[in-house]
């Protein structure tokens, strides 16, 4: 078995626990708690991704091996391999949860590729650590389905994601209470090995700001601008300031991707807000088929909805908030020089709204008008529920001189709806017709423009589910299938149009597809 390049930098230059082994407790003081993952009966690699594989320079025949599904499973470390747990804290809907920490996932050390880049490997359900509290530390084979593809699928839409290695299924039942009602079932068990170049959380820096232990609040900050943000050629707090600032920058990039392809992450705690700026943690996330900004596929927030598709923008904001909070005791003055850091996401998130607007619409330039225009097109799309993804892939092949919706009709839900708002649809059209007339670009350019801008094909809930409900019959197929389909998502693929249809009438109800609890 060839051997991966490990420099486990987190380990080895911040403060871990004294304590190894996973008995729950609190952990003061310290950053990470060395635990390994518990054996499960009989690991088996299922689905990997070729891309990270090749990145981390695995071949298909060691992937394929039952020595590597050991690894994979948490049965057996790899040469260099280090696993802990990173204690970290978090808001969670709004409210202070104090310690949370890596309940089930273990991260096994940073991998060094062939360039040079830094991969941490982190095995998601892999038992439990001292973070558990009273949990089993197991992930279910759907929500492991879930995150292992849409990851994945992120990564090739072009959004700033965590990524993910391999899907195990491990052999072990897990019982969970799937809609929290009294009727806990087994399950088949599963892990993913996710990979980033950091796992640490917006919550890490929180929790030692929280307990007023500012020596470990500065070790953390000092530590994730050297190893992960070594650019930044400045010293003290104005270091500190632009390095937060960056962060702000990059959150602001983030959440506009999501905004861009109609993605919901469900759970914006900030526990799972990335210090890089990486989509994190794939739980009860979902994706918008008709526009509803509304829409939370989060059935513990369906209540209050703080973390529905539309309010994204302002919880990441909200979030940044809390970090900035918890940085604070690193100035002299904080308040101006954090500040500018939340401005700094204002600006960002306007400027990739903006260049959101003129790519969605194929125009080369976003004019204030244009946003008002984008504006009133998603009014018209709430309201006549009709698909966001089919609607602004079919807006880009069509000619808006013509003014006519005919080639549009499969994005809409609901035929009484579309013959009522055709009226609004042609003068809106006319409106986008006039626009796109001053633009300078070609008809070519600006379809090209909105085929790069808008996918032809996004991880649909449904889609999900189907791969799930056929991996639960033991067939693993549906999940390649898929994951070779959102490999490429912009572009078309003859043979493959079921994919891009829109969400189909069984699946407006059903558990996995509009509705998905914490519970995984
Ligand atoms: P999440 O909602 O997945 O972001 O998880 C919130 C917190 O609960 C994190 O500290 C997780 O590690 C922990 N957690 C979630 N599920 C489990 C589980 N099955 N076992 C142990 N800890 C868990
Ligand atoms: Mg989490």
């Amino acid at each position: 078995m060839r051997s991966l390049r490990f420099d486990n930098r987190f380990i080895h230059e911040l403060p871990g626990d004294a304590e190894q082994g996973s008995r729950v407790r609190q952990v003061l003081g310290a950053l990470y708690s060395r635990v390994e993952p518990t054996p499960v009966a009989a690991p088996e690699v299922v689905a990997w991704s070729r891309e990270m594989a090749a990145t981390l320079g695995l071949s298909e025949d060691e992937l394929r091996s039952p020595a590597y599904a050991e690894v994979l499973g948490g049965n057996a470390l790899l040469e260099g391999m280090q696993p802990y747990a990173a204690n970290y804290g978090g808001h969670q809907f709004g409210v202070w949860a104090d310690q949370l920490g890596d309940g089930r996932a273990i991260s096994l050390g940073e991998v060094l590729d062939g360039q040079g880049r830094r991969w941490e490997l982190q095995l998601k359900g892999a038992g439990p650590t001292p973070y558990s509290r009273g949990a089993d530390g197991r992930a279910v084979l759907r929500s492991s389905i879930r995150e292992f593809l849409c990851s994945e699928a992120m990564h090739h839409l072009g959004v700033p994601t965590t990524r993910a290695l391999s899907l195990v299924v491990t052999g072990d039942t897990v019982v969970r209470d799937m809609f929290y009602d009294g009727h806990p079932q087994a399950e088949p068990g599963a892990i993913v090995c996710r990979v980033a170049p950091s796992f640490i959380r917006f919550g890490n820096f929180e929790l030692p700001a929280a307990r007023g232990d500012i020596d470990l609040l500065r070790r953390l900050v000092d530590f994730t601008i050297a190893r992960d943000y070594p650019e930044l050629a400045l010293q003290g707090e104005p270091l500190y300031a632009e390095w937060f600032a960056q962060v702000c920058e990059r959150t602001a990039v983030m959440v506009a991707h999501w905004m861009r392809v109609g993605f919901v992450h469900g759970v914006m705690n900030t526990d799972n807000m990335s210090i890089l700026g990486l989509t994190i943690d794939y739980g009860p996330y979902g994706w918008i088929d008709n526009f509803d900004p509304d829409w939370t596929p989060n059935t513990t927030d369906a209540g209050r909805r703080r973390y529905r598709f539309g309010q994204q923008p302002n919880v990441a904001w909200w979030n940044l908030s809390r970090l900035a909070m918890a940085l604070a005791p690193l100035f002299a003055d904080a308040a101006p020089s954090l500040q500018a850091g939340l401005d700094r996401y204002v600006a960002a998130y306007t400027q990739a709204d903006r260049a959101n607007t003129a790519a969605k619409l194929g125009l080369s330039t976003c004019r204030d008008s244009d946003l008002e225009l984008m504006r009133d097109l998603h009014a018209l799309l709430a309201d006549a529920e009709v698909d966001m993804t089919l609607f602004f892939r079919g807006l880009g092949e069509l000619d808006p001189a013509e003014e006519s919706l005919a080639s549009l009709h499969d994005a809409f839900y609901d035929d009484a709806r579309r013959v009522q708002f055709e009226p609004a649809f042609a003068s809106w059209l006319a409106r986008y017709a006039a626009r796109v007339a001053e633009d300078p670009s070609a008809a070519a350019q600006r379809r090209e423009r909105m085929r790069a801008a808008n996918p032809r094909y996004v991880l649909r809930n449904y889609l999900a589910q189907e791969a799930i409900d056929r991996a639960t019959q033991g067939d693993y197929e549906g999940i390649r299938e898929l994951l070779e389909v959102m490999r490429r998502p912009y572009d078309d693929q003859p043979g493959r149009e079921h994919y891009a249809q829109r969400r189909p009438a069984w699946a407006i109800n059903k558990a996995g597809c509009s509705m998905l609890s914490c519970s995984s």
